[in-house]
């Protein structure tokens, strides 16, 4: 049989929202472990210059900026092992959480795994961070009079490409549709801008870059025989696969029906003393400032929950 490593608390995924619930939970003398699956940061380390998180004037590398929250984090005793995490498991006070089918326990767990979103074309892996992303409000600003192409038509697609024309131009609107229509206000705006140049019945193929980063993307529209290149430093992508990564939490606590973790104002799940927190769960906006709000109220939360287990 084997043993069970006993916390008080384990956090999942090393990314803005978990190190912060991390730091809460630990500078608090709870004996916390956080499991992270790849790197310690996730999406925001594929980013070079963060420039809307409080605290730097100048901007900041995602990366520079994670490994600040991981030394605040550790400096409290939070406790950091690889691994990915493949279920979780409700037993009543205790949680179970397994790593490579080792089990660990805790009375409190905070899921904070982040979310994964994908064209799935060459080249958009090779290029994330240095051309490719996939948030304008955090990048758009980096492409102050350069050509860009925003792929996707969803009002969340618009809703990005309309805060990119303050920005970029040229700026391709990539879409699958036949067209796209000005239906709201801000597709009227957007699709009379003059920077904005729509590519319609077009999907990507390939996202094109050197040394410097993306010099193009490569796209197939419909009756025209062969691709065609635009040439863009950078490529916004809101379409493709764009999933929380909640699998090991399905069935265990209340997920909607794209996978998003339903949790109250204190981000606590349906199963008390379990938390998501950060872009696993569902929200307008999905930034590190949110994450890390999130991580703080879960932190804190979670104090009341062990407060109440140990009246009971
Ligand atoms: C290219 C890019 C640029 C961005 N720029 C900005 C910006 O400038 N400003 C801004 O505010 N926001 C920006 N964002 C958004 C921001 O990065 C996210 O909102 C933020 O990272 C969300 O933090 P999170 O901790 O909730 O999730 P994530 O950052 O997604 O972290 C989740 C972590 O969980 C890990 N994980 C997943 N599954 C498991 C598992 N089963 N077991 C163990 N670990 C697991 C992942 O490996 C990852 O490290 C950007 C995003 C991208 C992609």
């Amino acid at each position: 049989m084997t043993d069970t490593a006993a916390y008080d608390a384990i956090v999942i995924g090393g990314g803005p929202a978990g190190l912060t619930a991390g730091l809460y939970l630990a500078r608090a003398g709870k004996r916390t472990l956080l499991l992270e699956e790849r790197l310690l940061g996730g999406q925001i380390v594929t980013t070079d210059s963060v420039e809307n998180y409080p605290g730097f004037p100048q901007g900041i590398s995602g990366r520079a900026l994670i490994a600040l929250f991981e030394a605040q984090a550790v400096r409290f005793d939070l406790e950091i092992q690889f691994g990915r995490v493949e279920a979780v498991r409700d037993l009543g006070e205790q949680k179970e959480v397994v790593v490579s089918g080792f089990p660990f326990q805790a009375r409190v767990v905070v899921a904070a795994t982040g979310l994964l979103q994908r064209l799935g074309v060459p080249g958009e892996e090779e290029y994330l961070g240095r051309g490719v992303s996939y948030c304008a409000t955090c990048d758009g600003a980096l492409y102050r009079g350069r050509p860009v192409a925003v792929v996707g038509s969803t009002e969340w697609a618009m809703e990005e490409a309309h805060f990119l024309i303050r920005f970029a131009a040229p700026l391709y609107l990539i879409t699958g549709a036949p067209e796209l229509r000005p239906t709201s206000d801000l597709r009227r705006e957007l699709l009379a801008h003059p920077s904005v140049q729509v590519v319609a019945g077009a999907r990507p193929l390939e996202i094109l870059g050197d040394a410097s980063g993306v010099t193009g993307l490569r796209i197939a529209v419909k009756g025209s025989e062969s691709p065609c290149d635009l040439a863009v430093d950078g490529v916004f992508a809101f379409a493709g696969k764009k999933k929380p990564s909640t699998d090991f939490l399905r069935g265990v606590v209340d997920l909607d029906e794209e996978g998003y973790a339903q949790v109250g104002e204190d981000c606590e799940t349906s199963v008390p003393g379990l938390y998501a927190i950060g872009d696993v769960r569902r929200r307008r906006f999905h930034q590190v400032a949110t994450a890390v709000g999130d991580g703080a109220v879960a932190g804190m939360d979670a104090l009341r929950h062990f407060r109440e287990e140990g009246r009971r």
